[in-house]
């Protein structure tokens, strides 16, 4: 136990500047979350395609809780705040919006601060229906979006066995975490 912390202490202690700057980092992490209502009479849409599904996603925008949690993830990783900052949803403009749109936009915000995709990992916690036949597609609509190769972007689907009220089917939500990197000068 002692060997590990002192040499934890020697490697912090060894480049103070670094660890005062963290906006010079070459890699940055961050990450999104988001849920939202399912209720009738909305198609169901999540991670950029339609899901076959008698419920859709009720929302401000399309409600796409995958693209809005990816969105987030993005945004905080590259220190440009939140969705709420850049599409806040009193202004008109991004009502009943297809997300892709604000994926659009977030990926030139990422862009214009320099940084690509690494990778992303998304999480989306659903009791129904069941979402692993929609996953490859997600994740080809979620590449093309990002204009990223497919292997850099991660789809999985979780139920929560019932628990709460996503186990009740009342919702759905998503996790994403996503590392960027800066480009080179
Ligand atoms: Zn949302």
């Amino acid at each position: 136990m002692k060997g590990p912390r002192g040499n934890t202490r020697r490697r912090s202690g060894s480049s103070p500047r670094g660890a005062r700057r963290p906006s010079g980092a070459r890699l940055r992490v961050g990450q999104g979350f988001d849920a939202h209502r399912l209720v009738a009479g909305r198609p169901l849409l999540l991670g950029g395609i339609e899901v076959p599904h008698g419920r859709g996603l009720e929302g401000h925008s399309d409600g796409d809780c995958v693209l809005h949690a990816l969105c987030d993830a993005l945004l905080g990783a590259v220190g440009e705040g939140d969705m709420g900052r850049h599409f806040p949803s009193r202004d008109p403009r991004w009502r009943g919006v297809d997300s892709r749109v604000f994926v659009e936009e977030v990926r030139r915000l990422v862009a214009a601060a320099r940084f690509r995709l690494v990778n992303l990992d998304v999480t989306i916690i659903a009791q129904e229906p069941v979402l692993a036949p929609q996953l490859e597609p997600m994740r080809a609509a979620i590449a093309t979006l990002l204009d990223a190769e497919a292997g850099r972007v991660s789809v999985k689907a979780k139920s929560t066995d019932h628990l709460g009220a996503l186990g009740r089917g009342e919702g759905i939500a998503a996790l994403a975490t996503v590392l960027v990197e800066k480009e080179p000068t």
